[in-house]
């Protein structure tokens, strides 16, 4: 199988199975739909079904286990759901095992159980790694907890990611720099970045209610999930998910009571990139009043367009610049602005490098003045 193949993910709901925990921002029965843990053969059935309509030679099959804290669950539970997916990957029916955890419960004794099942994956919800943060949001570890997790799965060899949220109660700016530095020192495989949203029948809720906290914007929550966009896109990590997956369940009862929510969030937070790199390159080379042309992959357009139009209207209102696309799928992420006879390479790493310095010496400042 080579890279280009694509991945299809078989997932298995284990909602707050076996969570002592409670974060404020979270009611994970809600969040998957579900309040009650599938059984084995719940599991059997669901993936049986699955493979029907996958064929595991065009596919990369993930089997998933998300929702609640893997490794938390008693370990009896825990061997029968890893049976299941070994049983599966030996037969070669699914290609990888992949599960969701906190950073407490990654001691040796939990990363050898999983390395003993073969799992491939893991993805620790860290949230933010700054103490008051973590504390407000009744997460009680710390960045050595974090450190720690990622040593254990490094030495068993097991692959790993992180979850983190942008405008946690206490977080700002400068927080949220500070924990996508200090992670990034760890190299995740892959990255989720969820806008904190107020759930109903969570202590969040209750805060939003009394006015103890204030959810960001859209406007804020894009420009903020930009940072950790950025700098781990620059790493190399791949970025699986911007936004909360709007399951039905989710949108249908009314679950949300406040907070960014847009169904394309993450592809207005890669529009948002757009609109600053070409702002940039219009001011640079004086590109105001014209007419240019925006040179791009096929598949780049809609986001340089934005939701809705919205950065064709942004480069037209403040340049009076109007643009057409003309295509050339050998581009990737960067985009050629052409005027006249001159063509403009906007390179998307550049971009990032510029930024990432801007924020380095954002964090460095900060940190002198503190
Ligand atoms: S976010 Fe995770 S650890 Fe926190 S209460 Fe929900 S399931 Fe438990």
């Amino acid at each position: 199988m080579d890279n280009s193949t694509s991945t299809k993910v078989i997932s298995i709901f284990i909602p707050h199975e076996g969570c002592p925990h409670d974060c404020v921002f979270c009611n994970q029965k809600k969040i998957s739909g579900s309040v009650k843990s599938p059984d084995i053969k719940d599991i059997e059935e669901h993936i049986e079904t699955a493979l029907t309509t996958l064929d595991n030679n065009s596919y990369n099959i993930v089997l998933a286990f998300y929702g609640g804290s893997f490794t938390a669950i008693k370990r009896e539970k825990q061997i029968e759901y890893l049976r299941v997916a070994k049983y599966y990957k030996d037969r070669k029916s699914i290609n990888s095992i992949r599960l969701s955890t906190r950073p407490d419960y990654m001691k040796d004794e939990h990363v050898s159980l999983l390395k003993e099942y073969n799992v491939d994956h893991v993805e620790l919800g860290i949230q933010s790694t700054h103490p008051k943060v973590l504390k407000l949001s009744k997460r009680y570890y710390s960045i050595y907890t974090i450190n720690q997790a990622v040593m254990n799965l490094s030495k068993y060899n097991i692959d790993f990611g992180f979850q983190i949220m942008i405008g946690l109660p206490g977080d700002n700016r400068q927080r949220l720099i500070n924990t996508c530095f200090e992670l990034a020192a760890l190299q995740p495989n892959t990255l989720r970045i969820y806008p904190t949203l107020v759930i109903v029948n969570t202590e969040l809720q209750e805060m939003y209610k009394n006015m103890e906290y204030t959810p960001l914007t859209l406007l804020e929550a894009r420009e903020l999930s930009i940072i950790p966009y950025i700098i781990f896109k620059n790493l190399g990590s791949n970025i699986i998910r911007v936004g909360l997956h709007a399951s039905e369940s989710l949108l249908l009862d009314d679950n949300i009571v406040a907070g960014p929510f847009h169904s394309a969030f993450g592809e207005m937070v890669q529009s948002s990139i757009y609109w600053a790199m070409i702002k940039s390159a219009i001011v640079r080379y004086r590109l105001q009043n014209k007419n240019i042309t925006i040179i791009a992959n096929a598949r780049d357009f809609s986001k340089i367009t934005g939701n809705k139009g919205e950065n064709r209207v942004l480069i037209k209102d403040y340049f009076n610049v109007e643009y057409k696309f003309q295509k050339n799928d050998s581009l990737k992420d960067d985009i050629i602005i052409q005027y006249e006879n001159y063509d403009y390479l906007l390179r998307m790493k550049e971009y990032y490098n510029d930024i990432i310095n801007q924020l380095t010496n954002e964090w460095h400042c900060k940190n002198i003045m503190n």
